[in-house]
Formats: structure tokens, C-alpha cells, sequence
């Protein structure tokens, strides 16, 4: 538990059913005359999707606007330097990002190149953005990474596979949009993907040495409204219900991880996801029942706390007993909504396990986790997840 700590809150975020008419009026109070959108092209292509939605309430609000639609899933330094060019050459003064974790990176890198040099890998780490970003708005159409309101920004590097994390409280969007009308149509292979993703969001804070009170509170509520909500978004996606709570379960998520940080879940799915470009929330998903049972002897009790949130009964049971629950309720979980077991399903090779195990300890996730492990440790949980059926 940190006893000193400066506290991060997204400064407004609009949520419901329409909310996205607002984005025009919004980008007129920001000064913005001309803005980038920086969305992909499958979204771009959607009829009255998130990004046309975006455009008709800026041309009703009378503000102008060029489109990069090149953002790829674990967007590259390729993608930051492109949309920069679109940036530049259409002489835009604001920045709204359209889609899931990936558009928002892009969105945050591209403004972190603008305005504090071009080599996005010098400023790798935490609070190194010496000047503010251009004026930034998310539209989320994922629930979730909570990127539309985090200080992080993920990118690979598309030469050595690498994927590092740029944070910064800069990096916020000034204003973020959820509105899950614009998430109906997710397939449940990703509306299953991006819910493990909240759900590890929610767990790793829960038990990172960075904790306190408030982001715990952020925690409990996120992992209740996951275990109550994410099987039946991946079965019915059109239950608007269901939807709506997994899009709070993902903003609590990512107020909680904003300021508590993550774990070896993360800094581990990094280097998967660098890698193999396997999608982040299934990494994730993989990774978490492993990552966490080696947890479990650096904070049992806060184990045994999270198997009664996640409503499993653990009366009369010993804290480690009760600890090992929580592990069987975070497998049942990706089980139940379709995750793979085993990191081969998405690629690995046991020969890249100790490199990526090396880099994995430099991430800067990997420092928050409750248990110190060697190299040696990851290695065999990559292993372990490996031969996990
Ligand atoms: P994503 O943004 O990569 O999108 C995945 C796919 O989903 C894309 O093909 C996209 O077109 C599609 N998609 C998005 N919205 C859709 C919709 N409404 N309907 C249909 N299809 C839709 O997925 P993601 O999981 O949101 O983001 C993953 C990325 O975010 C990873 O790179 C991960 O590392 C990063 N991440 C960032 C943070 C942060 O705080 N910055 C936190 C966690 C993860």
C-alpha cells in the first residue's frame, strides 16, 4: 500500500446511450478547427458507426477534419509517424481518437511526437513528457482497455518487437466519450478479449504493491460488475444492459490501474503481444490464473479477499485455500467466454521465453507486481502457460 500518492482522474468522460452527438460542441469549446481522426479502416467503413457518428457531429458543430485510418491492433511506430504526416500536412490543431486501446495509443503517441521530439522510444517510462500534447479527445468503442482515460500509451516497435509503454499523466485525453450504443455490434471473440482485459485491470491493482483505498474500492466494483456482466455481453451482445456495465466495469478498471499500476500479467502480455501481435485481452486472459497463483504467497489474504468478490463461498476456509479459489474463479471465467489455455494458440516458441522474460522485467508494469521474481521465474511461467490444456 503506497502511503503517498498523486491521484489521476480522467477530467470528463461523457457515458450513455447518444452521448457521441456531443463530440462536435466539445471540439468547438477545445479550439479545435480542424482535427485528426485517428480511427482504422474497418470503423471508418461501418454505417452510422463510431466514426461516422464522430464526423456528422463535427460537420453539424461546423469544425473541419482529415482522417488517419491506418491504425493497426498493437499500433506501431509506423502508425504514430504516418498519422504525424496527416497531422502536419493538413495543419490540424486536435486530435480525436476513434476505436479501442489501439486508435487511442496511436492518437496518444502521434500527439507525443508532435510536441516532445520524434524518437518515441527516448521517452519509454514514467512521467518523461517534458510538453503537453495537442489538444486530445477519445471516442471508445471497446470495453475494455480504459485507454480513453489512462496515462498510457502502447506501442510496439515494429523492428525489434518490443512493446513499451510511454506514461504520462499528459497523455489523458482532455475529454473521452462512452457510449455503448457504439459497442452492440463487438463479435463476442472481442467483446470476450477486451472484458479479460478489464477484468485483469481490475485484479492486478487490486493486488499490486502501488494500492490504496480508493483505487481498491475501484477494484472491488469493476470485478463485481465483470463477474456479473461479461458472460452475458459475449452471449447476447445486443443486451444493452450487460453492455453499459461492462463499459463502467472499464472505466473503474482504468481509474484503478492509473493510479495503483499492474503486474507481471502485463508486463508479460507485453511481450507477447510485441512479439507474435497476438490481441492484448486474450494475452491477458492466458497469463492471469498463472501469473496470479505464483502471487498468492506475497498477499494470500488479498487473494482470499478477492475469491469472496468475485462471489466465490470461501466459509471456513483457510486464507490459502480460499486464495487458490480466487485462481479457479479467474479461470472459470476465461473458460466460460471462450479464452484458449495455452500461449501456443496464440503463436509462442518455448526459444523466445528467455528474452522475453528479460525484457518482461524491464517493463514497467513489472514493478508493481506484489511477488519480486527472477528471470528464471518467468521463464517458467511462460513455460507453465505454455503447457497449460
Ligand atoms: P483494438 O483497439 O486493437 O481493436 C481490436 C479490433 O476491434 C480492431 O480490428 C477494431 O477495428 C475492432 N473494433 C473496435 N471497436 C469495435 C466495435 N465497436 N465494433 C466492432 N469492431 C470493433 O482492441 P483493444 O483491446 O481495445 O486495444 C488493445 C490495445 O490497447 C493493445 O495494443 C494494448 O496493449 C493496448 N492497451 C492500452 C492501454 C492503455 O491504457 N493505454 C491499456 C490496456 C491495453
Amino acid at each position: 500500500m503506497k502511503e503517498n500518492f498523486d491521484f489521476l482522474m480522467p477530467s470528463v468522460n461523457f457515458f450513455g446511450a447518444g452521448v457521441i452527438k456531443k463530440i462536435g460542441q466539445r471540439a468547438k469549446m477545445l479550439n479545435m478547427t480542424k482535427v485528426m481522426i485517428v480511427t482504422d479502416k474497418f470503423l471508418e467503413s461501418v454505417d452510422n458507426g463510431p466514426v461516422k457518428q464522430t464526423l456528422a457531429s463535427l460537420d453539424e458543430a461546423g469544425v473541419d477534419y482529415a482522417v488517419y485510418n491506418g491504425v493497426e491492433p498493437n499500433p506501431k511506430i509506423r502508425n504514430i509517424q504516418e498519422a504525424k504526416k496527416v497531422y502536419l500536412e493538413n495543419g490540424c490543431n486536435g486530435i480525436i481518437t476513434v476505436g479501442g486501446g489501439s486508435a487511442h495509443d496511436t492518437g496518444k503517441g502521434t500527439g507525443i511526437i508532435l510536441t516532445n521530439g520524434d524518437d518515441i522510444t527516448k521517452l519509454a517510462g514514467i512521467e518523461t513528457l517534458e510538453n503537453a500534447l495537442p489538444p486530445l479527445m477519445a471516442v471508445n468503442t471497446t470495453a475494455g482497455t480504459g485507454s480513453e482515460l489512462t496515462r498510457h500509451c502502447v506501442i510496439t516497435n515494429q523492428e525489434t518487437h518490443l512493446k513499451f509503454v510511454v506514461v504520462s499523466w499528459r497523455n489523458i485525453p482532455l475529454v473521452s466519450f462512452n457510449d455503448p450504443m457504439l459497442m452492440l455490434d463487438v463479435p463476442a471473440k472481442l467483446t470476450a478479449a477486451t472484458g479479460m482485459d478489464t477484468f485483469v485491470q481490475a485484479i492486478e491493482p487490486y493486488v499490486s504493491t502501488n494500492r490504496n483505498a480508493i483505487t481498491d474500492a475501484q477494484c472491488v466494483g469493476a470485478i463485481q460488475l465483470v463477474e456479473s456482466n461479461l458472460r452475458e455481453a459475449v452471449a447476447n451482445g445486443h443486451n444493452v444492459e450487460a453492455r453499459s456495465n461492462m463499459v463502467q466495469a472499464e472505466m473503474l478498471g482504468g481509474m484503478a490501474f492509473n493510479n495503483a499500476d499492474l503486474g507481471y500479467v502485463h508486463a508479460m502480455a507485453h511481450q507477447l503481444g510485441g512479439q507474435y501481435d497476438a490481441p492484448h485481452g486474450v494475452c491477458c486472459a492466458i497469463l492471469l490464473p498463472i501469473v496470479e497463483e505464483y502471487n498468492i504467497v506475497a498477499c494470500p489474504e488479498r487473494f482470499a479477499e478477492l475469491a469472496d468478490i468475485m462471489g466465490e463461498n470461501t466459509e471456513g476456509l483457510s486464507v490459502r485455500d480460499a486464495a487458490q479459489l480466487s485462481i479457479k474463479a479467474m479461470r472459470q471465467m476465461a473458460d466460460d467466454v471462450g479464452i484458449p489455455r495455452s500461449i501456443k494458440e496464440i503463436g509462442a516458441k518455448s526459444e523466445d521465453f528467455e528474452l522475453m522474460a528479460e525484457n518482461a522485467l524491464k517493463d514497467g508494469n513489472a514493478f508493481s507486481n506484489p511477488r519480486k521474481g527472477t528471470k528464471q521465474d518467468i521463464i517458467d511461467l511462460f513455460q507453465k502457460s505454455y503447457d497449460a490444456k
